[in-house]
Order: C-alpha cells, then structure tokens, then sequence
C-alpha cells in the first residue's frame, strides 16, 4: 500500500482526526480508537514503513527514537508503574495497517497473560 491511501500516513497528515497525544519531526502518538486496555495509544514513525519485515538498518535511528519515547509518553498517560509494548507484524502477528506502530498498553493492574492459546 502507498503512503497515500495508508490510514496512519492519513492521520500523520491530520486527513483524519485522532487524539494526539505526543508529535515531533519523525514520529507520533495518539490512542487506539478501539482500546484494549485503560491506556492503549500507538507509536508510530511519520515515514511509511510497511512493518517490522521491511525494516532495515537506515531504519536504526528512527526505531531508536520511538523505543527512547515510550516511557515518557506511558508515563504521561499514567502508565508509570509499568506497560506492555506489541508490534504486530504480518499476517501471522495479526496485523491489521500496514504501517508500523508499537501498542503501548497498561492502565489495568495486572495486564492478562502476554499470549492467551
Ligand atoms: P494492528 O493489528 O495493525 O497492530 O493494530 C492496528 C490498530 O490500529 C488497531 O488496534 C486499531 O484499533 C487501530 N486503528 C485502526 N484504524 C484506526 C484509526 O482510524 N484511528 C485510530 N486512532 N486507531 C485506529
Ligand atoms: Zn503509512
């Protein structure tokens, strides 16, 4: 899928509305419009990488700079004694847009089992 019709590539434009809750030059946040959790919101890079598969190593620095936002950002929305973070990847790993984002989920104390068979 282009970066045109690509959902999150459309919300990183504000061609659809989201609720924002961080946005810099490479990346944004904004929560999940169906929450699993009390906190569920999605971190996402500006620049269309389809998923983890086509990630590469001129991808270092961007993925660096979402994993070192994370904390400040669950902390933020309360998220300070802890969270979970899911990268669903392909069609196996459940992925629904194809344009990668980190789930961070928490709010619930305990969050459930990490994999339910
Ligand atoms: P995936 O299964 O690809 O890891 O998860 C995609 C997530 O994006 C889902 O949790 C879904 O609820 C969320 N999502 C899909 N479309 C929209 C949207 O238009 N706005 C927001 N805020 N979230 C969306
Ligand atoms: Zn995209």
């Amino acid at each position: 899928m282009s970066s045109a019709d690509c959902i999150f590539c459309k919300i990183a434009r504000n061609e659809i509305p989201s609720k924002k809750v961080y946005e810099d030059e490479d990346l944004f946040a904004f929560h999940d419009i169906r929450p699993q959790a009390a906190v569920h919101f999605l971190s996402v890079p500006k620049q269309h990488v389809a998923s983890l598969l086509d990630v590469d190593a001129s991808h270092a620095a961007l993925l660096g700079k979402i994993f070192t936002r994370i904390g400040q950002l669950a902390r933020d929305q309360g998220c300070g004694e802890g969270f979970r973070t899911i990268v669903n990847t392909g069609k196996v790993g459940g992925q629904e847009v194809y344009h990668l984002h980190v789930h961070v989920i928490g709010g619930s104390t305990p969050l459930p089992a990490m994999i339910k068979w």
